[in-house]
């Protein structure tokens, strides 16, 4: 168990790496004045435990905390690392549901192989790598599908946007800022193709209305008649989407 500093990161002060039974395990430490006492969580973006310490908390005891919790930091570690999605697993691709494959062989991109009773999705290259490509294949797909919709509502509404970008925001579906900048979530590409349509609709109203006012609503029912069950269908099935590990 040791500390080093991290560069990387404003907000961990620092990291403690605990050699477990299985293979070290790297904690996050962020300091919080306003914290009472050591509090242990997962991040559930990265994975990785993290504890938070008031602003007094000694490095010994901070260890011993750890030390006392180190079952539960391997079990959450592995519970995640195990969730993430492997071959043979089922992944939605606007909305249809295609099984995942890792070929473990050339060539290193991600492409379709639909017979009539099976959609697939082929992730070539080295399986070690296959989560990460395929997620920057989804969201490069995400882009392009997202630039298209908005344009289109942008043009619709006579309205011009600065620029788009794409993320993995926690909560969010989407974004726009009084800059004129659209931000939408990758995850959007695995929703049917109206949600996303909905979410570009949405962010491009608020280039003309930044609020969530009756006036805006108007907007959106201007774009996407059907706005409502759109809306619905991201508040009953979208969280699912927002937990999908690659
Ligand atoms: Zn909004």
């Amino acid at each position: 168990m040791w500390f080093s500093k991290s560069k990387t990161q404003k907000s961990p002060v620092t990291s403690i790496t605990l050699n477990t039974v299985t293979g070290p395990i790297t904690i996050d430490v962020r300091k919080n004045k306003r914290a009472k006492k050591l509090i242990l969580r997962m991040d559930t973006k990265s994975g990785l435990p993290v504890v938070t310490i008031p602003d007094g908390a000694k490095q010994t005891q901070v260890k011993e905390f750890l030390t006392n919790h180190i079952d539960w930091i391997t079990d959450q570690t592995n519970i995640f690392k195990n969730s993430s999605l492997q071959t043979g697993d089922v992944i939605c691709f606007e909305g249809q549901e295609h099984r995942l494959e890792y070929s473990n062989t050339p060539p290193r991109k991600v492409w379709f192989a639909n017979d009539n009773q099976d959609r697939t999705i082929i992730v070539g290259g080295p399986i070690d790598q296959a989560g990460k490509r395929l997620e920057r294949w989804l969201r490069k797909t995400a882009s392009e599908k997202l630039t298209c919709a908005s344009s289109y509502y942008a043009e619709t509404l006579g309205v011009n946007y600065s620029r788009i970008s794409i993320g993995d925001m926690k909560t969010r579906w989407g974004s726009c800022s009084s800059k004129g900048t659209l931000r939408f979530n990758w995850r959007l590409i695995m929703a049917p193709p109206d949600i996303l349509e909905y979410v570009a609709a949405h962010e491009v109203c608020h280039l003309l209305e930044m609020n969530h006012s009756d006036r805006f609503w108007a907007h959106v029912q201007s774009c996407r008649p059907e706005y409502q069950k759109e809306r619905a269908w991201l508040r009953s099935s979208g969280q699912s989407l927002m937990t999908i590990r690659l």
